[in-house]
This record gives structure tokens, sequence and C-alpha cells, in this order.
């Protein structure tokens, strides 16, 4: 056995995906994290026939330029930030653009600011990295919104990023306004990264998404296609950025996959630029879901946060071995402390599942894991 890098040594592989192999197949699962819905028909033709078309090539390492032309139009429109198409890198899901940002910027010494729960793979980017996680707690009291005021604290000489992720996984929060634009003010007074992940920009319920680039320069936005278009095999994303930034971030993604799947590319400028109803249809499910989850969670006695975003819950479950019980009886989620230290007493349900079997899952939680 030849030894891995020190890097590699001490990350530990997703324990989300290893407790869905080892659990009952029948259970109805809400621990996942993707759209129970499937590529709308409009984004699977387009993909039929980028084959047809034997469009099946290399694009530029940025990607294709219609498809950048179409996102810079997106960001203008959605976010109200101004970029253009040398600036936009088409990469293979947002999970590649945190992985460039993670590479292109952090070493050792590097303090990363991570909020506390938050989405796993930014814990193992900024290890792989070398970095320094420093987590700033997402306060129930908050609502699990990420304060400006809890981040200015962390701050110090070397810090240099903090990730954004709003709406959250895992607990749906979704930031206000005037905190995007103090943290975008202290990037800019103190000299550090804002890493933008917004890829549930759309899943957002009766409240506002804003962007953090609108309001400062030291901002790389990462977004997507796995969430708003259920695309989430075909691993597509893109991010901006300055063009210095870019320039760096270019290094990592053109000299470890080149260029995104020219088929998946192809289905991502139809979804931009395609009709958008069943994006609409999608987010109304979720809404009817979240308000029918969150009633029956807090009607058990588990305090539970009306998520404005995300199709993901976050209640107060202080029982330790409620995972365990519910998996047991049929209900799969997962333990909120699996994505920090502060998401301890609590668990995830994600509601990316029919609303019938959401009923039927808090039933059987209801009969055998509160009265059971
Ligand atoms: N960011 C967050 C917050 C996520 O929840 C996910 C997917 N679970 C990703 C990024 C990765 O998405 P993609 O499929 O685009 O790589």
């Amino acid at each position: 056995m030849i030894n891995p890098a020190s890097r590699t040594k001490p990350i530990e592989l997703s324990q989300i995906r290893k407790m869905f192999e080892i659990t009952n197949p029948n259970a109805i699962n809400l621990g996942i994290g993707e759209p129970d819905f499937n590529v709308p028909e409009n984004i699977k033709q387009a993909m039929k026939n980028s084959i047809d078309d034997n469009d099946t090539h290399y694009t530029p390492n940025k990607g294709y330029i219609e498809l950048r032309e179409a996102i810079v139009d997106k960001f203008k429109k959605d976010n109200g930030i101004e970029t253009n198409p040398d600036n936009i890198i088409v990469t293979v899901g947002a999970s590649e653009a945190l992985y460039m940002c993670a590479q292109a910027f952090i070493e050792s010494g590097d303090e990363v600011i991570l909020p506390n729960p938050s989405f796993l793979s930014y814990e193992a980017c900024v290890k792989l990295a070398d970095g320094k996680i420093i987590p700033v707690d997402c306060k129930m009291e908050n609502e699990f919104k990420l304060k400006a005021d809890d981040v200015s604290e962390k701050i110090t000489k070397n810090t240099k990023a903090i990730m954004l992720n709003s709406p959250s996984n895992p607990t749906g929060a979704v930031m206000e306004k005037e905190d995007i634009k103090a943290i975008a003010d202290l990037s800019m007074d103190h000299d550090f990264l804002i890493i933008s992940d917004e890829i549930y920009e759309k899943i957002i319920y009766d409240k506002k998404h804003y962007s953090p680039a609108k309001y400062s320069d030291n901002v790389i936005t990462l977004n997507g296609f796995s969430k708003t278009y259920a695309m989430t095999g075909l691993r597509i994303g893109y991010l901006t950025a300055n063009e210095e930034y870019t320039e760096e971030l270019l290094k990592i993604h053109q000299y470890n996959i080149a260029c995104a799947s020219t088929v998946s590319q192809r289905g991502a400028y139809e979804a931009l630029t395609g009709p958008q109803d069943e994006v609409t249809k999608m987010v109304n499910e979720f809404k009817n879901r979240r308000d029918l989850i969150v009633k029956r969670l807090n009607e058990m006695g588990y305090e539970t946060v009306n998520a404005e975003g995300a199709f993901y819950v976050f209640p107060k479950i202080e029982d330790k071995e409620f995972v365990q019980k519910a998996a047991k009886a049929g209900v799969i989620t997962v333990p909120g402390a699996a994505f920090g230290s502060n998401g301890q007493n609590h668990v995830r349900m994600s509601y990316a599942n029919s609303y019938e079997n959401i009923e039927k899952a808090m039933n059987i939680l209801e009969e055998r894991v509160v009265n059971g």
C-alpha cells in the first residue's frame, strides 16, 4: 500500500451517502439532496439534438460562447451583476466550482470562515487546500440566518475567504439583504474573498435573493443547474468573478477537466433561454410540501423554523437516537451534526419527496417515533 498524501488521508467520505446504502430500500427517503422531479422535456430535447448534430467535441475551456452569453444575461437580470463572457467559467456542477475556488485561493495559514452548520463539501475543500476552518454559528434564534455581526467577530489578519450559501443547505435559511451587504462591505474593508454558493437561488418562497457580488468586487459567485432544473446527474454549473480571479480559477479548471460536457452545456443553454414554467411549478410544489412538513413537525413538538428556501427543514430534535429510530421505522433523515457542531440536536429533513410520501413519513414519525 502506497501512503496517500497527508492532505487526503484525514478527509472522511460522506456519511450521508453511506447511510443510504445501508438502510431499508422501502424506507421513505427524507435524506436526499436532489429534486425528485425529472429534467424538463425541452432541455432533454436540446441534449438529444446535441448528440444527433455531433456536437460532442471539446468546447472552449470556459464553455460555449452562446452559453456564457446567456449566463451573463442571467446574472444581469436576476442578480444585478455586471459581467462578461470572458469572466464566466462553465463547470462540472457547482461542486467543481467550489473546489476550484479553494485550490486557486486557499493555502496553508489561510483562515476560511464557514457557516456552522453548512454543506459538507465546504469543509472538505478547505481542508484539501490546507486552509484553517473558522466556524461561525447560524443560530436558531435568528432562524439560522448568518449574521454580519457574528461574521465580523471572526475576522483576523489571516482571514482569506468566507463561504456564503443562501438559501442554505442544510437549514433552508435565506439571508437578509442587510447582512449580505454588510459582509460584502467587510470583504472590501478587510480584503477577503466571498465565495457565494447560490445554487438554491430559485428555490425560495415569498422572499428575494440577493447576491453579494452586487456590492463587492471580492466575490466569486457560484451557481448551477442541478437544483433549479433538476439536472443533478448532468453535472453542470458555472461561476463568475472579476478578470484577475477568473484567470486563476481557469488554471485549476483547464488542467483538471478541460471543459464541461458538451451535451450538458447544450441542455444548460436551453434551460436558461427556454420557458421557465417547469421551474415555477416545481417551486410551488416545494412550497406546499414545506408548509406541510413544518406544520406536522411543530405539531409533534419538534420546534421547526418555517425555512424560506431550498428544500430542507432543520427541526430541533434532542433525542440522540432519533435518526436510527426513524430509519428503523422507515424514514431516512440526516443527523444535523453531520453539517457542523452547531447542527447538534437538529435533524435535516429534505422535502424533495412527494407530498404523499411526506404525509406518510410524518404519520410514521408520529405513530412510531414520537408516540412509539
Ligand atoms: N452547494 C450546495 C449548497 C449543495 O447542496 C450542492 C448539492 N448538494 C452543491 C453545491 C453541489 O451541486 P452540483 O450538483 O452543482 O455539484
